[in-house]
């Protein structure tokens, strides 16, 4: 069970940690991945999910009590992650990290008093859900150059614009959203808005995709979208700082769900070469399936080791921007390639909906654009190794 969690043991990892994920795992495998199928056919699964994973402590991981959190460390949210693979469901994962990771620390962190009361504590009891939108149908991996603009109108914030591929979008309660307040300022012109999505003026539709499917993905309209003023999110015109200070723990969640994607398709891989014969003998037998075999769990485990020590460092206080880059980037392609290897090692199996490998393999594909593409994680990483030329 433990090898599920790690296959090698790691400093970082208690007892505690070990146990908490054969919580997540047993949950898994025992109440999501049996409606895998259905839930990914109608691109849905149930709202409920979100409250159940409240009762069981799943929701507000890293939280006070106060605000109804779990009191953990970040390494519980890195356990979480990877053992909800056992889903065999990408977009269940994505959905609750959406929560944990992106939306709940920037209001524990700047948030009021009054706003962590009416959107942090029933979030993190599974009464609200939450979504953070920033990207633009414009402004993707360049978030500076977002459009929404909010104005100060007469007692509310008046909202226009648009924004795209916003997980939870279409049941989200409410919606983090950067918009800019002051064109004129640039990077300083930007706040965060608690958007409640019964608020006038804002409509959504779903989006229909190849990967995560059973998550919810939904392009956002906000057509003088009036809200209170005390719905802006720390200070104004902080609001790409706050964002992207939010982005490393997105990267590092990011990072943990490939690598558990990644374990779930190389183990599927490793049982399938065991079992099928061709040739009159297991795939398993021969030196080119044996070898691929052995580079996914080379490069899984290293791969991992190496997550833990990030996020080990980011919960000791370090703001480990660089690694947290590399990290992203060496997970999410680490596991497309054991995906892509254990669909391969599948056959036409692999190819079959009724198989979880093909599941693996077009969710994990996700990691390399969302939460920062790897062209931008190497951008990050490139930045902090070559200094800026002399003009
Ligand atoms: C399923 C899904 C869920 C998502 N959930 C959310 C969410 O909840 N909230 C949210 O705000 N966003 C969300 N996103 C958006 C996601 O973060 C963006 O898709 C991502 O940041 C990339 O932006 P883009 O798609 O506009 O691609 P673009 O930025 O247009 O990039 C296109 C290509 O150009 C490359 N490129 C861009 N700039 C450079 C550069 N400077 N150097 C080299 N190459 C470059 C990119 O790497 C990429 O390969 C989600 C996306 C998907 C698909």
């Amino acid at each position: 069970m433990e090898q599920a969690i790690t296959k090698m043991p790691h400093p970082i990892i208690t007892e505690t940690h070990l146990e908490f994920g054969r919580k997540v795992r047993e949950f898994a495998e025992r109440e999501l991945a049996p409606h895998a199928d259905e839930w990914e056919e109608k691109e849905e699964f149930p709202s409920s999910i979100f409250s159940r994973f409240a009762e069981l402590g799943f929701l507000g991981l890293r939280f006070p009590k106060e605000y109804a959190g779990q009191n953990l460390d970040l390494i519980h949210s890195v356990v979480l992650s990877e053992q909800l693979a056992h889903s065999t469901m990408g977009g269940i994962t994505m959905a609750v990290s959406v929560e944990n990771e992106m939306v709940a620390p920037p209001i524990f962190r700047f948030g009021s008093e009054e706003q962590k009361q009416r959107f942090l504590v029933p979030m993190n009891r599974g009464l609200k859900i939450g979504a953070l939108g920033i990207t633009e149908p414009n402004a993707g991996s360049d978030v500076a150059a977002i459009q929404t603009r909010a104005k100060k109108g007469n007692g509310h914030w008046i909202l226009n614009g648009e924004k795209i591929f916003i997980t939870n979008g279409c049941r989200a309660d409410f919606v983090l959203v950067l918009a800019r307040t002051s064109p004129e300022k640039g990077y300083r012109g930007m706040s965060l808005f608690l958007v409640e999505t019964d608020s006038p003026g804002f409509t959504r539709r779903k989006l229909h995709k190849i990967t995560m499917r059973c998550s919810d993905t939904a392009q956002l309209f906000f057509d003088d979208c009036c809200i209170p003023f005390q719905n802006l999110l720390g200070d104004e015109g902080q609001g790409f700082y706050h964002i992207m200070w939010e982005l490393q723990g997105e990267r590092l969640a990011g990072a943990a769900n490939a690598i558990g994607r990644g374990q779930m398709a190389f183990e599927a891989a490793l049982k399938y070469a065991q079992e099928r014969v061709q040739f009159g003998q297991r795939l398993a037998d021969f030196q080119a399936i044996r070898h691929k075999l052995a580079d996914m769990a080379t490069q899984l485990e290293v791969t991992r080791q190496f997550v833990y020590y990030v996020a080990w460092l980011f919960e000791n206080g370090q703001y480990p921007v660089k690694e947290i880059s590399m990290a992203k980037l060496m997970a999410s392609q680490v596991s497309c390639k054991v995906a892509e290897e254990a669909l391969q090692i599948h056959g036409g199996q692999g190819l079959l909906t009724s198989n979880p490998v093909q599941r693996y393999w077009h969710d994990t594909r996700l990691s390399r654009i969302g939460g920062g593409t790897d062209e931008i994680q190497r951008e990050v990483i490139a930045r902090t190794l070559i200094p800026k030329a002399e003009k």
